[in-house]
């Protein structure tokens, strides 16, 4: 079980980017997306059209707080995974990773309260340089899965595309 946890959404500036983080979370193998901030229905709206389209169940939810949610994922067990650039890198932990079977991964937006970094279990690093959430997100998953889980088919697609050297091949299933 996969699941993100966006924190501090703000509807207006970060529209683009949190719909970005919740496709990526989709197309790379998360079952849920959870935010924190501000709720943002044209967020939920857009990743259960492109699920209606292109495939998949991801969960989009929004939630007031971060602190009892991640008190609940680790009381039934999960493992929380904060990304950001201060952490250990992905490559050093990546075996220990693996081996968990309940995954929430936290990504930041603004300022990233202290407490974050004191109550997850890891803080993990793509990298130590600046760089984005989604590019964070996507590595990690990628990572986590070998590679495996953007390969993946999704059930109930309306949308079915062929791999193509030269040209968009997409099937239409009604
Ligand atoms: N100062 C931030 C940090 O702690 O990584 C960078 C802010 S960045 C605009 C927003 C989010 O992108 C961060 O909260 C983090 O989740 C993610 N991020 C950016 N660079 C990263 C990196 N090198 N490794 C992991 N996550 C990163």
């Amino acid at each position: 079980m996969l699941a993100v946890l966006r924190l501090s959404h703000r509807v207006f500036r970060d529209k683009r980017i949190s719909t970005h983080l919740a496709l990526t979370a989709r197309a790379f193998g998360a079952d849920e997306f959870y935010y924190t901030g501000e709720h943002d229905s044209h967020l939920e709206e857009s990743v259960e059209r492109m699920c209606n389209e292109w495939g998949g169940n991801t969960k989009v939810e929004h939630i007031e707080s971060p602190w009892g949610f991640i008190e609940q994922w680790k009381n039934s067990g999960g493992t929380i995974v904060h990304l950001t650039m201060y952490g250990i890198d992905l490559t050093d932990k990546l075996f220990e990773l693996k081996q968990k079977e309940k995954l929430l991964i936290v990504v930041g937006g603004v300022k990233v309260p202290g407490a974050i970094y004191e109550l997850t279990d890891y803080n993990i690093a793509i990298g130590n340089q600046p760089h984005s959430e989604v590019a964070a997100l996507g590595i990690f998953l990628d990572q986590i899965s070998d590679s495996k889980a953007r390969k993946k088919r999704f059930e109930n697609a309306k949308n079915v595309i062929t791999p193509s050297e030269d040209g968009k091949k997409m099937e239409k299933i009604e």
